[in-house]
């Protein structure tokens, strides 16, 4: 126990007598993995890792932390990647949700399935499968991102232009809100007329109104083919004017991605990957297609396209797709192992978004000499991911000419990461005054102490 602050000790005992003392990490290694967020840019002091196995449990360790002032930040998988997981300047208790991980039996009838909090994308992506079914909303981190931290963040990822992010995939939530009451919409009604929506609320909510413990989700029929295509191109402009052109004849394109020459050629070399195209090309759009013909379907709209066969490669098996995959999968990984990432997560309107992609680069290039710009992105919805490699993390200032640039160019500061504590400052550029007031109120009316997640969202 001489790990604990003496302060914390009296809760961290009635903690352990919550959940019992197994699930409860105090010691400064076991404590470590949940301090420290993916990008390692932001870190803080857990009085303790819990880790509860019901909602009553959740309650319970909310109500102990609540008595005690001290915050309360709630952890999935971790991979969030703007510091919203992990504890701020004042030491908080970590709630980790790996135990809250009952998967429900499909329901084939309504197409749904119940989902505890810590259930793993992968884990719920391969029993859907199991059953026919699929769980459209898809990211890298599948692996280790969880159901509880893709509802709070709004997850978006690579499918988004054909079903939506996590928010269309919500029917409803169970969840526990910061007085200890349980708010449970696990019925699967699709059709609930009966006053706000607090499920909604909840998602993109960022682990600032409640904690979730379970979620109905909607699922979609497993697609009975599936292609992927990797296209070089000459330019952002080009890169945008294709993907607007497959879009309008390509009815099952489910995916369209951008990446740059020297983020793959990074890639390549930091996964020990060929290059997949005979000659280098500036820009790289993946495409994925589902449906029951997609390969004729996307070959089509390519050539319509005027999209070179010398400048495509395509794979029909799973094994091809996921190796072309790679190529933009693999991005943020070889990116993080250059350094430390300052991850900008925007989103600009379509007609606004090749002169954006060419201005960040000058404006870094200003504000932060030397450092190196990554840019890899869900180019389908507008959204680019800026990574800045050099600035210290501590070092705001790029980020701040990156946002403002955004803002410029009539964008959102986050497309799909959240706001975490690495925006929170600057919310006002995406969000009006009478809208953060809005949400404040929100915040207050269910959280008046403030004990979920402080200093998340809102500052
Ligand atoms: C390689 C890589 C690729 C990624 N690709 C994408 C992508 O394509 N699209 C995308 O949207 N994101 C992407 N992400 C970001 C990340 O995977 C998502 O934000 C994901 O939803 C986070 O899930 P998590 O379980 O890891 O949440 P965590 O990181 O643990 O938490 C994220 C936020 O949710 C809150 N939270 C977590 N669980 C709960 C809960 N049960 N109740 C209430 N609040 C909770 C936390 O407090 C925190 O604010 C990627 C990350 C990595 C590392």
């Amino acid at each position: 126990m001489g790990q604990t602050l003496p302060v914390h000790s009296g809760l961290v005992e009635h903690l352990r007598s919550v959940v019992g003392a197994a699930h409860v990490l105090a010691d400064p290694e076991t404590r470590a993995g949940y301090e420290t967020d993916w990008t390692r840019r932001f870190s803080g002091r857990a009085v303790a890792v819990v880790r509860p196995g019901s909602p009553a449990e959740v309650a319970a360790v909310v109500g102990a932390c609540r008595s005690a002032g001290v915050g309360v930040v709630p952890q999935g998988g971790n991979t969030g990647l703007v510091g919203g997981g992990v504890p701020g300047p004042d030491p908080a208790v970590v709630v980790s949700t790996g135990r809250l991980d009952r998967l429900g039996p499909l329901d084939a009838a309504a197409q749904q399935v119940t989902v505890g909090a810590g259930v793993t994308l992968a884990r719920l992506q391969a029993a859907a499968r199991a059953g026919g079914l699929a769980f459209p909303v898809d990211l890298a981190a599948r692996d280790s991102a969880t159901v509880g931290g893709m509802v709070a963040t709004n997850a978006g990822g690579l499918h988004v232009l054909r079903y939506g992010s996590t928010r269309a995939q919500v029917v409803g939530l169970e969840a526990v809100l910061a007085d200890g009451s349980v708010i449970s919409r696990l019925s699967g009604l699709v059709k609930d007329n009966t006053g706000y929506d607090l499920s909604q609320l909840m998602v993109g909510s960022e682990g600032t109104l409640g904690i979730v413990t379970a979620a109905r989700l909607r699922l979609v029929p497993e697609p009975t083919g599936r292609v992927v295509a990797l296209v070089g191109v000459g330019s952002t402009v080009a890169a945008v004017d294709l993907v607007r052109t497959v879009r309008r004849s390509a009815e099952g394109l489910s995916a369209a991605e951008v990446i740059y020459g020297d983020g793959l050629a990074l890639v390549c070399e930091h996964a020990g990957l060929p290059a997949p195209l005979r000659r280098r090309w500036p820009v790289y759009v993946v495409l994925e297609a589902v449906g029951g013909d997609p390969t004729e379907e996307l070959f089509s709209a390519l050539a319509g396209a005027g999209a070179d066969d010398d400048a495509t490669a395509v794979a029909a098996d799973p094994a091809g797709a996921e190796r072309l995959w790679a190529y933009r999968e693999r991005q943020p990984e070889a990116v993080a192992a250059l350094g430390v990432p300052h991850k900008l997560d925007v989103t600009l309107p379509a007609a606004r978004l090749a002169d954006f992609e060419a201005e960040v680069r000058r404006v870094v290039a200003a504000t932060a000499p030397g450092a190196t710009t990554w840019i890899w992105g869900h180019l389908g919805d507008g959204n680019l991911h800026v990574n800045v490699i050099g600035p210290d993390p501590a070092d705001e200032a790029v980020d701040a000419a990156v946002l403002e640039l955004v803002a410029a160019f009539d964008g959102s500061i986050s497309a799909e990461h959240g706001i975490g504590r690495a925006k929170a400052a600057w919310l006002h550029l995406s969000r009006s005054p009478a809208e953060r007031a809005a949400m404040r109120a929100i915040k207050s009316a269910l959280d008046p102490d403030g004990v979920l997640n402080p200093g998340v969202l809102l500052a």
